[in-house]
């Protein structure tokens, strides 16, 4: 893959692996999506900052996914936040762009003046990962713990699926001179790769969850500390861009761990929904329920949370009973 200019790095994930350990990462860069995501709402600060975290963090997991899969990530909530979900399409074909939403459902008026992570209160953090028609989605959970969604995500991953793993983020507006106030946002991922037999020790987390500490020892518990104080040392900006191209970002940061990079993912905003999907989600409900659905116009109407699509329907034609 040829990249010809900086600005050729806003909306990718770039896979690299480290060569002297047993560690492979990912470094994203969006922009133009989380903008799009963004922009669909009027969220109050603390809920983009936690949808921007979650979009994020959807595009550096969901990069290993197999062509036409989605993995979706969802955060429930007691606190003001009820609902985080964000889905990402792998591409459709080699090359082609995955496709990132998100959005958040929650109650404005119990927002309280804590940081964002603080509005989700209890609740818990889960990855579903659906190969299409015909096959059972996987889906892990873990709870919310820890202090932000990034380090919800690798108490997932240390306890779901026993994998040493560290994101290192960085997002908000911000102001190319000259141009208008957009949405950034940029990351690292590093992963312990997965071992054959892994020898888990006992649970010393919060709450008795799994940490990278409990499932490496030795070389590979030394490997993972290595690269990870090496990642301790990347600012806001190297990680946010666009200056700073995330190849350029692996060399200034693992050049002596032999990163070896792979072929960048390019990522865009995109929704799944349809007049269709629409009216089979209103087939389960009986003529009597969607019957007080119907405005005052006569109509049915369904608003997309994703993307803010608009349906109307209808009503003869929906409903468990309906006649097409
Ligand atoms: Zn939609």
């Amino acid at each position: 893959m040829t990249i010809g200019t900086q600005i050729a790095w806003d909306d990718t994930v770039l896979p690299f692996q480290l060569d002297r350990s047993d560690i492979r990462g990912r470094v994203a860069r969006l922009d133009g999506v989380l903008e799009q995501v963004l922009s669909k709402h009027d969220y109050p600060p603390q809920i983009e900052s936690l949808v921007a975290e979650a979009a994020l963090l959807t595009a550096l997991i969901g990069q290993t996914i197999k062509l036409r899969w989605k993995l979706s990530l969802q955060i429930r909530g007691n606190g003001a936040v009820k609902l985080i979900a964000t889905d990402y399409y792998g591409p459709t074909d080699d090359g082609a762009p995955a496709r990132i939403r998100a959005y958040a459902m929650f109650e404005a008026a119990e927002l309280t003046a804590g940081d964002a992570f603080a509005q989700i209160g209890a609740g818990y953090f889960a990855i579903l990962i659906d190969q299409g028609e015909g096959t059972v989605p996987y889906q892990g959970i873990t709870p919310i713990a820890g202090g932000s969604l990034s380090k919800c995500a690798e108490t997932y991953f240390a306890q779901s699926e026993q994998l040493p793993t560290r994101f290192e983020l960085s997002y908000g507006r911000s102001q190319v001179p000259g141009a208008t106030e957009t949405w950034r946002a940029g990351g690292v991922m590093l992963q312990h790769m997965p071992k054959a037999s892994p020898s888990v020790g006992e649970a010393t987390g919060e709450g008795g969850l799994l940490t990278h500490a409990d499932i490496l020892a030795g070389d590979e518990g030394e490997n993972w500390m290595r690269a990870n104080y090496l990642l301790d040392t990347v600012e806001e900006l190297e990680l946010i861009g666009p200056q700073l191209a995330p190849t350029d970002l692996l060399v200034r940061l693992f050049h002596e761990e032999a990163p070896r990079v792979y072929d960048a993912q390019p990522v865009r905003f995109g929704c799944s929904c349809s007049a269709d999907k629409v009216r089979d989600s209103l087939a389960q409900y009986p003529q009597s329920e969607i019957a007080e659905m119907v405005t005052d116009e006569g109509i049915v109407t369904a608003d997309c949370q994703f993307c803010g699509a608009h349906y109307e329907f209808d009503p003869a034609t929906l409903g468990s009973d309906a006649r097409a």
